[in-house]
Formats: structure tokens, sequence, C-alpha cells
């Protein structure tokens, strides 16, 4: 159980906390404040994130997550001081898309599940958030402060995490090295492409995805915003598009 989760640090006050035991390899990230801590992204739920963070933290721990999706709220139910985006509030709340038998297939997939981990104990997280967030809010920790970027197209309440001072860009599912997900019926394709103008227009120095490589630099959100522009001009950027490939990353819709 040890092993599960592994800790890298960015700065004095900025840890990643990532499972490389299970093939999405999801990022969670530790921004600790001088009042607050703000644990971005919760994980699979399969171990206790809970006990990593306070490796790290002695604050008060707030939770949220980029988006009502399984790999990003599975560590929740350790925190109950949790904010959401106001358009996934429904997913929190008996709405999800898909049934737990479902769900429970995506977690267990190509996953390396500690010895004794028993899937029938696993849990979609409900709950009611301590805070709604939207667009342009900011999350002040105590000399940092985080501002809310709603970036749908990925899911349709999707948030990355802005931090000016430090030119760190949090950018969950929206953009990642690999496959990107805008086939599901609860993304937008359309969505995606405006939510990529918005965070490739920010002077970032620093990319933090929600999945897979963190050797990812921010001349990426401009090429990614290229080829979602130039598939709108060719007419694909829709469901039923299929797998599209740039090298390093690719979108399937
Ligand atoms: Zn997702
Ligand atoms: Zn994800």
């Amino acid at each position: 159980m040890s092993d599960w989760f592994t800790i890298d640090t960015v700065d004095d006050d900025t840890y990643i906390i990532s499972e490389y035991r299970h093939w999405e390899e999801t990022h969670c990230y530790l921004i600790n404040g001088t009042d607050y801590s703000l644990l971005i992204d919760t994980g699979l739920g399969i171990c206790n994130i809970h006990d990593e963070v306070m490796k790290k933290t002695n604050k008060p721990i707030i939770a949220v997550a980029t988006h009502i999706h399984w790999d990003h709220i599975g560590g929740h139910r350790y925190f109950p001081d949790f904010y959401a985006h106001k358009d996934e509030l429904h997913w929190l709340n008996g709405g999800f898309p898909l049934t737990l038998e479902q769900i429970k297939e995506m977690v267990m997939d190509r996953c390396e599940a500690p010895s004794g981990y028993d899937e029938n104990t696993y849990e979609f997280f409900q709950g009611t958030p301590t805070r709604i967030l939207d667009d342009g809010d900011a999350i002040d920790l105590g000399g940092r402060v985080i501002t809310v970027l709603h970036t749908p197209g990925h899911s349709p309440g999707h948030m990355c995490f802005w931090e000016e001072d430090r030119k760190y860009l949090f950018t969950g599912d929206l953009v990642y090295k690999d496959t990107l997900f805008a086939y599901y019926p609860s993304t937008d394709p359309l969505s995606y492409l405006i939510s990529l103008e918005k965070v490739a227009a920010l002077p970032v120095e620093r990319v933090f995805p929600a999945h897979h490589s963190l050797d990812i630099k921010p001349e990426i959100l401009g090429r990614m915003r290229n080829a979602f522009r130039e598939l709108k001009a060719e007419g694909k950027l829709h469901h039923g598009t299929g797998v599209c490939e740039y090298g390093d990353w690719a979108v399937w819709l």
C-alpha cells in the first residue's frame, strides 16, 4: 500500500502526488498557502490520499476537483471541505451518466491495486460542496491566490486553476500528453476549443496536467489550440471524427 502514491516536489510549498500503478497515471497537486492548503484532485480513491497529504502540510485542507470524474474525486471522502463547479453539482447528487458498475470497470482497468484491496468497497463519491465555484473566482490560501478558470469541453464544469504569481497552470483533463477524451456524450468539442483559446492566451511558465507525462511545456497549449482550430476549419470538430494524432498527444472525438 505504501508505494501506491509517488510524491514529487515542485517548489517549497507545491507537491505532486501521483498514482503510477494505474494506467491513467493521475496527478493530484498540493498547494500550500500560509492559512490553507489546496488539494487539486483527489485521485482514484483506492488508497488513502489524506495520509499522503498530511506528510506535506499542517494547514486545514480544501479539496477541489478539476471536474467530477471518478479519477479526480476518489479521495474526496477524506476532505469534508471541498469546492465544486456549479455546472457539475448534479454529478455529485445522483445525476452522473454512468452506472457504478461502469465506473468500477474504468477504475479497475489496468490497475495494480494493492493486495487486499476489495473492489466491492469502491464507491462513486457523492456530496455537497462547501463552496460553489464559477469562472474568475479566487481561492485565497494566504500568500497564494488561485484563480478558477471555467474550461468546459472535456466535461461541462471542468476547471483549470491559474496561479498568476508563479505562472502555474493546473490543466486537469483539458491538457495532457497522450490521448485527450472528447468523445463522451457529456464532452463538447467546440467548447474544448474555446477553453484552449483561453489557456493558450495566458503567460504560463509551468503546465501541471492531471495525467501522464510531467515533461510537458507551455508551448503545447498553443499547439493544441492550433490543432483544434484546424479541426474546426475542416469541419471535423465534432463527435464521431475518431482519434486525431499529433505526435506527443492526440484527441479522441
Ligand atoms: Zn475526466
Ligand atoms: Zn482524468
